[in-house]
């Protein structure tokens, strides 16, 4: 009878301590594809952007840029409501301006989070750098970096580039292949993968990309999430 009973109690031993293992394994597996997207908030074409994520129940990331929230605050306001991630995008969006010296980057990003705090209650401190942080304007260096992280900031390249800002008039199949065959070439054993997009005027077809990209990385077994959770992302060359 005790050696029955030790049998039964060894059994479910190692059978809690697999599930155990299992779960481990499991949230160690998990996939991340974080969605971002720049430029915005614009009249009309960030509010489709958030009506097809809310339709898709996608939550993504917004990199803004601080003269288009005077212009349209009640959209600013729908991405936060929303639960979406709002991240900076500079005051300007001009590269003679923010990239004047590494003070006047810091400086513009610096005005757009305290901005976004006392007029929204919203705390940001992700930066995408517009044209990415190696631009051939001020390239970001470990100098530049120490500076931006002394100032409380986190840094977002991205992985897959949807060339959304370079060839708007590419149809979302397009956005689909591109996607694709960036996934496939370089990084398909990411389990974090942020992905470039824009939500100016001429992006009509990202929008029509949006399910379709969210079906393909669904099937690859991938959630998604806000840049708020994911690791710094940047390279310094
Ligand atoms: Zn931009």
């Amino acid at each position: 009878m005790v050696k029955f009973l030790s049998k039964i109690l060894t059994a479910i031993c190692l059978f809690t301590f697999i599930g155990s293992q299992k779960t481990l394994a499991n949230d160690e597996n998990k996939k991340f594809v974080y969605f971002t997207f720049d430029d915005g908030p614009t009249a009309k074409n960030t509010p489709m952007i958030l009506d097809k994520l809310k339709e898709l129940n996608i939550p993504a990331t917004f990199f803004v840029v601080g003269k288009l929230i005077n212009e349209n605050p009640q959209v600013l306001e729908r991405i936060r409501d929303e639960n979406h991630a709002i991240g900076l995008h500079t005051m300007s969006h001009n590269r003679n301006k923010c990239y004047a010296s590494h003070e006047a980057f810091i400086k513009e990003n610096s005005e757009l989070r305290d901005l976004l705090k006392s007029k929204f209650n919203i705390d940001a401190n992700l930066i995408r750098f517009p044209f990415g942080s190696q631009n051939s304007y001020l390239r970001m260096d470990k100098v530049f970096l120490e500076k931006l992280h002394n100032n409380g900031f986190k840094i977002y390249d991205w992985h897959i580039d949807t060339l959304d800002a370079l060839k708007p008039q590419n149809t979302g199949e397009t956005i689909l292949s591109i996607c694709k065959s960036q996934f496939q070439k370089r990084f398909s054993e990411n389990k974090n993968l942020v992905v470039l997009m824009h939500t100016n005027s001429n992006n009509n077809n990202t929008i029509e990309a949006l399910p379709l990209l969210k079906d393909y990385f669904s099937n690859l077994g991938y959630e998604f999430n806000t840049l708020t959770n994911a690791p710094e992302l940047y390279n310094i060359k």
